[in-house]
């Protein structure tokens, strides 16, 4: 099939004008990544540096061969740039002009700047080596991306092997074959303008999806995270809680519930400070993060109040660990000694059920035998009904 190469040329210029125009509107309007932001100049550069080629044989061939190539290969920079900056890595000035001033320098020896073949291979080469660059960056980052990167190296990797392939078999396209888009050169230079127009739409297209990604999931854990102290909110909680006891009640397995409410809180706010009854709330929960195992939900569920599933535990076992905890947050000194306490209820699967809405109101009934007496204190459920049945 043969391709009209000036029609070609026309048209990757306003496919890569549009694309360029789309996802710098994406970067501004909605997310303001800057991997889009490079992605749209490399985009626009594209279009100018094929606008600047297209002028061959026009009688000023240092456009085309000198300003057009450096465009080209800069905007080869910026793609490279794109995926760096997406996946954390500062821009490097050097490594964006870098190809271009390689370009430059060979174009001041007369036998590289007359000679086709070798203009060809040594674009491509560069081509190549950026198409890599950009490749690398995802790979080398690839357990710590939280994205589908895939498609986007998939994508580059055959850029890539376009421009490694065309160094090795194009000898380049002699003008009239360019004009009348027929002859041996013309085919590979068509395929090559359509390739560069299909890489175009499909990066841009594959990096709005993981900036969205990467987007969405930020909100995703800002949503279920509390900012003051960074572990789980109530909504984490009641999610995470929510499947722990569907397996457990699967399993038949027990499950405790501890519920725990600093003490006078209030008069800490008072006598310290808010900022002070800040720092006892995230020392709060640095003491839960730590006396709990990986599998147990926590959060803050509400001002000075926290929850904690523990899987597999027993009334015994929830105790001990709901004692742990007390213990190890009355010892703390940050506002001084004897300052801080909490008071915990506890309930356990066993008598209360494996639904939350009810492990909770009971806790919370025992929460408040624990207030009622004195505080600093782990209750029972049960033991708070034996003492009432025997009083
Ligand atoms: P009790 O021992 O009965 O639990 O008394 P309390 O004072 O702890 O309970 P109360 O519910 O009366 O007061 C809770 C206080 O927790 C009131 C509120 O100002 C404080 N609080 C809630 N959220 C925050 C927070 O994010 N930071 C700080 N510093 N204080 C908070
Ligand atoms: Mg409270
Ligand atoms: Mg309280």
């Amino acid at each position: 099939m043969a391709l009209h190469i000036p029609t070609l040329l026309v048209v990757s210029v306003f496919v890569f004008l549009l694309m360029g125009l789309l996802t710098l509107h994406a970067w501004y309007r909605e997310t303001r990544e800057r991997p889009l932001a490079y992605l749209g100049c490399m985009m626009l550069l594209a279009a100018l540096g094929m606008l600047l080629v297209s002028w061959r044989g026009k009688g000023v061939d240092f456009i085309p061969i000198v300003i057009g190539n450096v465009i080209l290969l800069l905007s080869a920079g910026l793609n490279w740039t794109a995926m760096r900056v997406f996946v954390g890595r500062a821009p490097s000035v050097p490594g964006i002009v870098g190809g271009a001033i390689i370009w430059l320098t060979l174009c001041l020896i007369p036998a590289f700047y007359n000679a086709m073949p070798a203009r060809v291979v040594a674009y491509s080469l560069l081509a190549f080596g950026y198409g890599l660059l950009t490749a690398m960056e995802l790979w080398r980052s690839r357990k710590s991306l939280d994205v589908a990167y895939t498609p986007a190296l998939l994508l580059t990797l055959w850029h890539t092997a376009f421009y490694g392939i065309r160094s090795l078999i194009d000898e380049g396209l002699p003008l009239d074959q360019s004009r009348s888009g027929v002859g041996d050169g013309a085919h590979f230079f068509s395929f090559m303008l359509f390739e560069s127009m299909l890489y175009v739409i499909g990066i841009a297209y594959m990096t709005l999806a993981m900036v969205k990604e990467r987007a969405e999931r930020k909100f995703k854990a800002a949503a279920l995270t509390d900012p003051l102290t960074g572990i789980g909110n109530r909504r984490a909680f009641l999610q995470q809680a929510e499947q722990l006891l569907t397996l457990g009640k699967r399993r038949t397995e027990t499950a405790a519930l501890l519920l725990c409410d600093l003490d006078h809180f209030k008069r800490l706010n008072d006598t310290f400070g808010h900022p002070a009854g800040d720092q006892a709330l995230i020392a709060f929960s640095r003491v839960m993060s730590n006396q709990l195992r990986k599998g147990d939900a926590f959060g803050r569920i509400g001002g000075e109040e926290f929850a904690c599933l523990l899987t597999g535990a027993d009334e015994q076992v929830a105790v001990q660990v709901a004692e742990r905890i007390r213990e190890a947050f009355s010892e703390l000194t940050i506002l001084g000694a004897g300052v801080l306490s909490v008071s915990i209820g506890v309930v356990t699967t066993r008598e209360s059920g494996y639904e939350l809405s009810r492990l909770l109101s009971e806790a919370d009934e025992a929460l408040y035998g624990a207030k009622d007496r004195g505080r600093n204190r782990v209750q029972t459920l049960r033991k708070l009904y034996l003492s009432l049945t025997d009083s």
